[in-house]
């Protein structure tokens, strides 16, 4: 063929069906791949050229670099065997609803730059809206309403925004170092950077302690203790943050309760259920956001675990003139009659994009869209239980086998476990757990992460990629299994080597803490009659 035009219609038709080939021969063969990518660090810089190619080159020369260098420099997010963080969920109808977004490539800022776009968020975030039972006022037919953010980060620091400007013009503008946040321990740390970025001081965060004694869910005393002590010593408590799905070990926040006192407080109240919302569609998991009434905003991540392609991240706010009053802008080039009779929704005044990012504003809806009508709410509710199925049975192969611990309730497709350790010791345990995480990630059998709950290093475990089935998690279990097996063998070794040890010395310690391997110990102690 030619060189590549721009724009040409036959060009697109053959190149496009040669891309999606090649897109569905990867998802065929993704499992031979290694789940974690196994390169060093600037691996690529010694595959490509220095500069850019002067010359067109042929997309078939694009396309073998991709199969040869770029996929082994990637984490195959996709895999049936990744389990670590959570679920980035790709689908066939997310990608043909990419796909068109990159086709039409409309730009949807204002309702007049493409009313379908626009129109479609609306409607579409209401039927989302409705799937997961959220009160009417988070409807667009009322005050309220939904607007597709990029990430749950930019949803947080959106309503962050518009709470910050609120409580402004009631008490004025230099009261801004008085403003408090709240949220707990757990809270994602999207919260602390949009903190930054809306310039609440730092000492005026309140990560508020949970433990194990509440499965890390935030207690309302703290909370109302906290507000209380902050309120008399003059500051102004205005925003609370609570979870539904922590990121370490998915808690659940008790929503009523946090949201009276919140309410009571005149704070403004944000649920971020970024993974955990998508399992709200289920009746039987709904109750996990009761409560979600007392709200001011609601966040879900429709681009983690509901098959929409990254990114697509759902808010809803009961008041969007809050929204628009802390973020429009009204510039002379933008101004059109439709806006300025005020019939329409610019969502341009919802996020924060303006300018460099418009190509995206608006535009996502169409993948959502597309989602919700290829698989249906019957298939996507039960594409979750499935996953929260499987998430149990590899709970119930942990709890069978004497060597490993559940260390947190499982609420929905992540099950949080460790390796228990022979001695009493915390850092032995841990030391255990990480070498454990970095076995079984270097074989490229599977993924997984880890978090640290109540001093404790933790392995996670979350169920949650599509074409994820039970083989693949049994697979995943034997590979934990085995590499552990191998590692306590080693352990009772290496303690019945250390009978001749100096148990004070420091280097041994260093390896306690797992900061040099055993055979660097023999190198690095200097007093071989001391130490063996
Ligand atoms: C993943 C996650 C986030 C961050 O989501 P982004 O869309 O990547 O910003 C926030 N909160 C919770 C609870 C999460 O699990």
């Amino acid at each position: 063929m030619d060189e590549l035009k721009p724009m040409d219609a036959e060009q697109l038709r053959e190149y496009g069906h040669q891309m999606v080939d090649f897109i569905a021969d990867y998802y065929k063969n993704i499992e031979s791949f290694p789940v974690r990518s196994q390169v060093q660090p600037g691996y690529l810089r010694e595959l490509l050229p220095d500069s850019a190619p002067v010359r067109p080159e042929s997309l078939q020369d694009v396309l073998d670099d991709i199969q040869s260098k770029i996929l082994p420099g990637v984490t195959h997010w996709q895999s049936p065997e990744f389990f670590a963080y959570f679920p980035s969920n790709s689908s066939v109808a997310g990608f043909l609803g990419e796909m068109l977004s990159a086709g039409i490539n409309m730009v949807g800022f204002s309702w007049i730059t493409s009313p379908a776009a626009t129109e479609l968020e609306m409607i579409v975030l209401d039927w989302l809206a409705k799937a997961l039972k959220l009160p009417d006022q988070f409807l667009s037919t009322g005050q309220g309403g939904g607007v597709i953010q990029g990430t749950a980060s930019e949803a947080v620091l959106v309503v962050l925004l518009a709470a910050r400007d609120q409580v402004l013009r009631r008490v004025g503008k230099d009261a801004t170092g008085r403003l408090v946040v709240y949220c707990s321990d757990q809270t994602h740390s999207a919260l602390q950077k949009a903190c930054k970025i809306a310039g609440i001081y730092p000492e005026n965060f309140r990560l508020l302690k949970t433990d194990s004694s509440t499965d890390y869910a935030l207690s309302p005393e703290s909370l109302s203790e906290a507000i209380s002590r902050d309120i008399a010593s003059g500051l102004i408590p205005f925003f609370f943050c609570a979870t539904v799905g922590t990121t370490s070990s998915t808690a659940v926040d008790p929503l009523t309760e946090l949201g009276k006192i919140s309410n009571s407080n005149g704070l403004w109240f944000h649920i971020d259920a970024a993974y955990a919302g998508s399992a709200c569609i289920c009746p039987e998991f709904r109750h996990y956001i009761h409560g979600v009434e007392g709200a001011n905003s609601f966040n879900m991540n429709a681009h983690k675990w509901f098959l929409t392609n990254f990114d697509c991240s759902a808010l809803w706010v009961k008041d969007r003139s809050a929204l628009v009053q802390s973020l429009s802008t009204n510039p002379e080039f933008l101004k059109n009659k439709a806006s300025q009779d005020n019939k329409v929704v610019d969502y341009k005044d919802w996020q924060i994009p303006l300018g460099r990012r418009f190509s995206y504003v608006a535009r996502r809806s169409l993948k959502l869209w597309m989602v919700l009508r290829l698989y249906g709410l019957e298939n996507l509710q039960a594409y979750i239980r499935n996953h929260i199925e499987l998430a149990r049975k590899f709970e119930e192969l942990v709890n069978l086998d004497s060597r490993f611990e559940v260390a947190a309730p499982r609420r929905f497709s992540l099950v949080c476990f460790r390796l228990v350790s022979a001695r009493n010791d915390v850092e032995h345990a841990n030391q255990l757990n990480r070498e454990l995480l970095e076995a079984v990630n270097s074989t490229g059998n599977l993924f997984i992460s880890h978090t640290v709950l109540s001093d404790k290093y933790v392995l996670r475990f979350a169920v949650g990629a599509p074409l994820t089935e039970e083989r693949h998690v049994l697979e995943a279990w034997k590979t934990l299994q085995e590499k552990a097996a191998l590692l306590l063998s080693e352990l009772k070794e290496s303690d019945a080597n250390k009978v001749g040890w100096n148990l004070e010395c420091e280097y041994l310690q260093y390896q306690v803490r797992g900061e040099v391997s055993v055979s660097n110990i023999h190198v690095m102690c200097r007093d071989e009659r001391q130490c063996k």
